[in-house]
């Protein structure tokens, strides 16, 4: 319920689309098809997916005969959730590890809501009990430190602190350490989002791995790519530049209570194949949901 609402703009502006073309056709014909597909456009659902679904339906209704746009919304509803699933490879959920410190890195342009995410992941997993440690590896940009540190503090986790223009590779290692020596059940560690300089930004994620994987074998377990949904068909781009740059795990969304176009989602899962783990829904520390596709699409279209 607390989720419809705070996907309210998405929700409402693709429900009353749906139900105008609803009022307006009778049975499905070809003009039909066309502006569902312009409405699911206009809601950054990504022309593939798009194109896919009604192919698909364009078949279905000539099998099953089904003329009732009424009926066909259902359907609708299935499909996006097969086209989704069958796109993403890797696991929905957290790669959490036991034993050890599950180690996640966390990437994304600036004002994407990388620090608020932290933060966010940070009160989650501190309420499940585990005992967490913040890593502020990005010493590139002028106050995210002390950024993530008031996060750390509302949180009531530990941080590791880098210093502003220092190397974030020293950082982590400080931070490993310090996750070894304390032992933390997950390090969350920031890291600066420079697209702009793509080759030094690979070679510092490269580096930073590195460091982790030294001290954890295998680590990081994770490594989530922070996308703002509001930037729509850019937020796409962004996001696979940012492939090229490290291997992704996961994508959070964040801000999909701020846009009306929240198709965003299923764009990522298709055109970039990589499960969206969890969705940011506001500014609080407590706006954070592991993504659930059955539940945003039922969000979005039912
Ligand atoms: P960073 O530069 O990527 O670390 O971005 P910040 O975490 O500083 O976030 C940038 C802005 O986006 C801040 O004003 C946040 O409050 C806001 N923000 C982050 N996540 C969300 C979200 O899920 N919903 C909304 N409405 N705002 C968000």
């Amino acid at each position: 319920q607390d989720y419809h609402q705070k996907m309210s703009k998405s929700r409402s502006g693709i429900l009353s689309a749906f139900g105008d073309l609803m009022s307006r056709f009778q049975t499905v014909d070809e003009e039909y098809f066309e502006e569902l597909e312009d409405i699911l456009i206009m809601a950054d659902v990504g022309v593939t997916t798009v194109t896919e679904l009604t192919d698909e339906l364009r078949r279905e209704v000539q099998r099953s005969g089904v003329s009732d746009p009424r009926a066909l919304n259902e359907v609708i509803v299935n499909k996006l959730y097969d086209i989704y699933n069958e796109s993403i490879s890797g696991s929905r959920e957290l790669n959490m590890q036991h034993g050890q410190p599950t180690v996640i890195l966390m990437i994304g342009v600036n004002g994407a809501g990388k620090t608020t995410t932290i933060g966010k992941l940070a009160e989650q997993f501190k309420s499940q009990g585990k005992k967490v440690l913040l890593a502020a590896g990005d010493t590139f940009r002028a106050g995210a430190i002390d950024q993530l540190a008031v996060w750390a503090q509302r949180a009531n986790v530990d941080i590791v602190l880098g210093t502003e223009g220092g190397d974030p590779s020293a950082v982590m290692f400080d931070a490993m350490q310090k996750a070894k020596n304390g032992n933390y059940d997950v390090v969350l560690c920031d890291t600066a989002g420079r697209l702009q300089n793509k080759t030094n930004l690979m070679n510092e994620l490269a580096k930073i791995r590195r460091i982790i994987d030294r001290e954890y074998p295998g680590a990081p377990h994770e490594t989530l790519l922070v996308v703002d949904a509001t930037t729509g068909q850019n937020g796409l781009s962004q996001a696979r530049a940012f492939t090229e740059v490290a291997p992704i795990s996961g994508v959070v969304l964040t801000k999909l209570d701020g846009t009306a176009k929240g198709g965003i989602v299923l764009a990522i899962g298709k055109e970039l194949g990589i499960p969206v783990k969890y969705i940011g829904l506001g500014e609080k520390i407590t706006d954070l949901e592991p993504f659930r596709i059955e539940n945003y699409l039922y969000g979005l279209f039912a």
